[in-house]
């Protein structure tokens, strides 16, 4: 690669400066396609175009470099691997090796299980995990066992699927390299070999363990910590936990992905929780005190005379943990008139006094419970 000029990364994908993350991946993805060096035998072009496609990519595609390179130009990233310096070419040297470290751009990197073409190392698939757990377990971090069945590497053929001291030929049909190209109008369009099933090699007496597969399943056990404050839908990922690589290639990982059940009581919105506090009406209207339960045990509070439903009290710090240790949230009791089901002759007679007492219009329209206008008001203040 010349030294002597380099040109704008996002010119050479042909994007500017605003492109979204998806519009970086799909331009480099389109030049990836179109100059790779399998498909532009000896086409020494090609070849550069390639490589300083890929070396924009690998700067674009990280936020950290590509806004040191937004900053300070190639200046900025220059040493950081994607510098002519620090570009090594013969990673380019086999098709599986670029595919493999960019699952992501060519849409097989899903959590949910790869898909490889052909033989040469390539990480093992991610798996996913779905856990279950308390909210009071939520609440205090929990640590317990899963059982993930994988596919780990056949330990009688090491993975090579071929039975003891045979070992994997060379497929015929596509002479190794596990694809078969065709034209089709202007585009060239790769296949899976279906002889190797995209492998690249066949094995004449395949292994009795895995049957030729070169994996075999396993039940594995694990000890996942879960940290306090987790909520549903956050997940945990395990490096290396998920299936093994095959040929040498590095493990995918484990994501547990954590359901929380529903709690009765409490409602948790982020790191906050809410719970409705049915309240004597005898105790809202002359004051006094009510228990309100929280994670960490009862606490009083005192409520004012004349409180009305609705009106929430906060307990701060008794929320939920911050999963990422950044304290508490607060906890919100709201609270509601508890009207009772059942009434002894003597409270309703009381009741019945009561009631004779207060005016027969309680309605207050200047204001509700929370201060707010109420509707018809509101719209008497825009409308006149
Ligand atoms: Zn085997
Ligand atoms: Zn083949």
């Amino acid at each position: 690669m010349s030294s002597v000029t380099k040109r704008d990364y996002y010119e050479v994908l042909g994007l500017d400066r605003q492109a979204t993350d998806q519009q970086i991946k799909s331009a480099y993805r389109k030049m990836a396609l179109k100059y790779h060096p399998d498909r532009n035998p000896g086409d020494h072009k090609a070849e550069e175009a390639f490589k300083e496609a890929a070396e924009a990519y690998s700067v674009l595609c990280d936020r950290e470099k590509r806004s040191l390179y937004d900053r300070f130009g190639h200046a900025g990233v220059a040493g950081a691997g994607a510098g002519a310096a620090g570009f090594d070419p013969t990673i380019f040297a086999d098709f599986s090796d670029i595919f493999s470290g960019l699952g992501d751009v060519f849409g097989f990197g899903d959590i949910f299980g790869q898909r490889r073409r052909r033989g040469g190392p390539q990480r093992g698939a991610d798996l996913r995990y779905d856990l279950e757990i308390s909210f009071e377990e939520s609440t205090t971090g929990t640590e317990t066992t899963i059982q993930i069945p994988r596919e780990e590497t056949c330990e009688t053929c090491k993975g090579s699927g071929a039975a003891e001291g045979t070992s994997p030929e060379t497929c015929s049909q596509c002479r190794g390299s596990g694809q078969l190209r065709y034209q089709q109008g202007f585009l060239t369009v790769a296949r899976p070999c279906s002889n190797c099933r995209g492998t690249g090699k066949t094995i004449a007496k395949p292994c009795h363990t895995c049957r030729g597969a070169g994996r075999v399943g396993r039940e594995r056990k694990l000890t996942v910590k879960i940290p306090a404050g987790i909520a549903t839908g956050q997940r945990l990922r395990l490096y290396g936990e998920g299936e093994h690589g095959s040929a040498g290639g590095p493990p995918g990982d484990l994501y547990v992905v954590v359901h929380v059940q529903e709690h009765s009581f409490f409602q948790r919105e982020g790191d906050d929780l809410y719970c409705e506090m049915p309240i004597p009406f005898p105790t809202l209207a002359l004051g006094g005190e009510i228990t309100v339960p929280t994670l960490a045990g009862e606490e009083e509070i005192k409520v004012s005379a004349g409180t009305q439903a609705g009106t929430r009290f906060k307990l701060r710090g008794k929320g939920m943990p911050n999963v990422s240790g950044r304290g508490h949230g607060d906890l919100y009791a709201i609270a509601r008139v508890a009207v009772p089901k059942k009434l002894t002759k003597e409270q309703k007679h009381l009741l019945e006094e009561l009631a004779k007492t207060m005016p027969a219009e309680t309605i207050d329209t200047s204001a509700t419970e929370n201060g707010e206008k109420p509707f018809f008001e509101k719209v008497k203040d825009i409308f006149g």
